[in-house]
């Protein structure tokens, strides 16, 4: 469908691909890109002239407010491509909805939902070699928003920028995941931004996260910041716990982020009939659980790994491993899920979206 914008979107296609300089065997996580970016610049209260153009550096001011004031926002999605040639997406309306949702938070304009799905249908379309064949290959798209207003004065910006960023990646077994239970930091709190893609939630992360690293462990689950006796989330994926049969996660909140994975996993359980309970779980729970056995198997769930299982979790000093079961909860979620965004199992639900020209 066309609209006025659209009538206006700017290609600047790149002279040469360098696709064929890329080894696709020893790619690390996001580091790699496309030969496309998408621009588009908010001045004077509206959205200016989107725009295509080869992957390049951006040259900005110094006094650039995101820089100063961290007003940014970001999506992650992912393009897959099925054995007849096909490239699909798997639902993106969810986050176009919330990178609006994010954006709202952190006083940012909204991005119309036409002109998100025209740029990303056009960049696809343009980069689809990029998005290659075969079961672990995949395009990671990193749609964001930065405050570009040049100026150090701490208020909102008048000036921003949406961007959309493509790194073909290759998903990988990265080993088991041991993890720390928080205890002291946390990473969102009630009335805050945690329910927010924002880029600072990530950055008061690391350093909880790298003392955690230091004593062996890859990751922290975040607990409720007032008595941190409640599990809550990942910090980059939604958390669960199997009980006995029993799939047990968080409801999300102001503090816990609403991932897409997160509630497919749901959707996908009830449809198979696993028992799942959305609702508060202690850390007492589980020690207890893992005490007396019935803790099977824990594990989080994101569109960059899908679905990552953890070995064991550490609280109040104390290590607890975890003994799955044979057939576990981890790789049928994993299995249902990827057939569905690879095209290979019905989509029971209407989940994945066809990337094509004609949707521009
Ligand atoms: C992105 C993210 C997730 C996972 O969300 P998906 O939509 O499944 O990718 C979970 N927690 C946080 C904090 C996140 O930023």
């Amino acid at each position: 469908m066309s609209t006025d914008i659209s009538t206006k979107f700017v290609v600047e296609k790149a002279k040469t691909s360098r696709f064929s300089e890329v080894d696709f065997e020893t790619l690390v996580f996001g580091q790699v890109f496309t030969d496309h970016m998408f621009e588009c610049d908010y001045i004077d209260g509206e959205w200016q002239t989107p725009i295509i153009r080869p992957y390049q550096p951006i040259m900005v001011a110094p006094s650039l407010k995101v820089f100063h004031y961290g007003q940014a926002v970001f999506e992650g999605m992912k393009a897959y491509k099925d054995d007849d040639g096909q490239v699909w997406m798997f639902r993106p309306d969810q986050n176009q909805v919330r990178i609006n949702k994010s954006s709202k938070r952190l006083a940012i304009p909204e991005f119309p939902k036409e002109l998100f799905f025209e740029a990303l249908n056009r960049l696809l379309v343009l980069d689809e070699e990029w998005v290659r064949k075969g079961d672990g290959n995949v395009l990671y798209i990193r749609p964001f928003v930065i405050a570009t207003e040049p100026a150090i004065m701490a208020a909102t910006s008048t000036q921003y920028k949406f961007m959309i960023i493509m790194s073909p990646v290759k998903s990988y077994f990265r080993g088991d995941v041991n993890v720390v239970i928080a205890e002291e930091y946390s990473r969102a709190a009630n009335g805050g931004v945690g329910a927010a893609k924002a880029a600072g939630n990530y950055a008061g992360q690391f350093y909880p996260t790298n003392l955690a690293k230091a004593e062996g462990y890859q990751q922290v689950i975040w607990t409720d910041d007032t008595t941190h006796e409640y599990l809550e989330e990942a910090g980059t994926m939604n958390a669960f716990f199997r009980i006995n049969d029993t799939l047990i996660t968080a409801p999300v909140s102001d503090r816990i982020l609403d991932g897409v994975t997160r509630k497919s996993v749901i959707d996908i359980a009830k449809r198979e009939g696993i028992p799942v309970e959305v609702r508060r779980i202690k850390v007492a729970e589980i020690v207890e659980a893992s005490k007396n056995g019935s803790l099977k198997e824990i594990f989080g769930a994101g569109t960059a790994v899908v679905i990552s299982p953890v070995k064991s979790f550490s609280h109040a000093g104390v290590h607890y491993p975890i003994n799955q079961p044979k057939d576990t909860y981890t790789s049928l979620f994993k299995k249902l899920i990827t057939d569905i965004q690879y095209n290979r199992a019905e989509d029971t639900f209407g989940w994945r979206y066809k990337v094509s020209a004609a949707n521009y």
